[in-house]
């Protein structure tokens, strides 16, 4: 049996349609039918040989969702369950080693040195080569984390758990928004869009977004935005008095950045308050520097500036328990369905910030749904 895939060659380069061959499964591996694929700015990146990690040949794709068609032994999910064949499932799109001091000892597999990636550590040359998600198959090694779905879920609503939405869940262990609290979000993507729905869970009262995509903005205001900002029709001097007149000039308790520019960064550290924590989440790529003022922009304001990197499986748990609590909301976020053979124009619309998740449907062939 073969599997087709959109295989990245060489970067810039159009991915290329590929059939590979599915290899006999060892134990404890499973062959999944991918059901949804999500694209990720971060598979941008890698197209365009930004990610420092890619190797080639390569398929992309590390947000998936599938059935699983065959499992060699016994294998459970997270909690406990029996999987067997014809089973929805998630998957943790990390592995980590779970002996390391990052993993064992700090309570961090996220951070593990060993951790790779579905769709972004490894090419497709080795075995058991079906490594990402942009393809009709992939196969799940012993050691990934499994989550088991419910069977009527549409698994496209699903998929942007698996990245934006655990990696967001991440940004929550550093801060706990107080009821009354006023957070900014940097950036109306999928992860900015996973944080203002935890913000407004914590309770959060002011949520702010600056985005540069009206249409992006907007959909983020039924996730719990209270006030949007498009960057495009204000200046960076409109948004700071704005952002001080709706916190009595104090500046916000909480920024998140969910954009990945050095000037993103630069405003939105400017924009939080004394003792208040900024969190840079949107660096996928390695994308310039930003010069702080030691006294001033740190010391002096008491500033908690914190980096988060990728996730773990319980954020993946996390952000998997608030879609399926409210699968209609996040049903809004996939605002665009293509057959896995459009993963080219996926990627363009990606790039372009035209959508805020497009998903493949390796099943759905021919010319897929809008
Ligand atoms: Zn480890
Ligand atoms: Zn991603």
């Amino acid at each position: 049996m073969k599997s087709l895939a959109m295989v990245l060659t060489a970067f810039g380069r159009k991915l290329e349609a590929r059939e590979i061959e599915i290899p006999p499964l060892e134990e404890g591996q499973i062959l999944v039918k991918i059901t949804a694929a999500g694209v990720c700015g971060s598979d941008v990146h890698m197209y365009k040989g930004n990610d420092p990690r890619t190797p080639l040949p390569m398929i992309l794709g590390h947000e998936g969702v599938g059935e699983i068609v065959e499992l060699r032994g016994k294998r459970f999910t997270v909690e406990g369950e029996e999987l067997r064949a014809g089973d929805a499932i998630l998957w943790n799109r990390g592995v980590s080693c779970g002996h390391c001091y990052f993993c064992a000892v700090a309570g961090t597999p996220a951070l593990c040195p060993e951790r790779w990636v579905y769709g972004i550590t490894r090419p497709c040359t080795e075995w058991p080569y079906l490594n990402g998600c942009y393809a009709e198959y992939i196969i799940l090694s012993a050691d990934t984390d499994l989550f088991k779905l419910p069977p009527a879920l549409d698994p496209a609503v699903v998929v942007p758990v698996s990245c934006s939405g655990a990696t967001a869940a991440h940004c929550f262990d550093y801060i706990q928004p107080r009821i009354g609290d006023t957070v900014l979000i940097q950036g109306p993507g999928p992860v900015g869009i996973f944080a203002t729905y935890f913000a407004a869970l914590h309770g959060a009262k002011t949520i702010i977004m600056i985005g540069g995509t009206d249409r992006r903005l907007a959909i983020a205001k039924e996730f719990g935005v209270t006030h949007t900002l498009n960057r495009k029709t204000t200046s960076i001097e409109d948004r700071r008095e704005i952002i001080l007149q709706l916190t009595h000039g104090r500046g916000v308790d909480y920024a998140i950045e969910a954009v990945g520019t050095p000037a993103a960064v630069k405003e939105g550290v400017a924009l939080v308050r004394t003792g208040g924590v900024y969190l840079s989440v949107g660096f996928g790529d390695p994308n310039g520097r930003v010069e702080l003022d030691c006294f001033f922009d740190l010391g002096r304001k008491n500033l908690t500036y914190q980096g988060v990197w990728v996730s773990a499986t319980r954020h993946t748990s996390i952000a998997l328990q608030s879609v399926l609590k409210n699968p209609s909301l996040f049903a809004t976020l996939v605002d665009r369905r293509l057959p896995l053979t459009e993963a080219n124009l996926a990627l363009d619309l990606m790039a372009q910030k035209e959508t805020v998740k497009t998903v493949l449907l390796p099943a759905a062939g021919g010319d897929g749904s809008e």
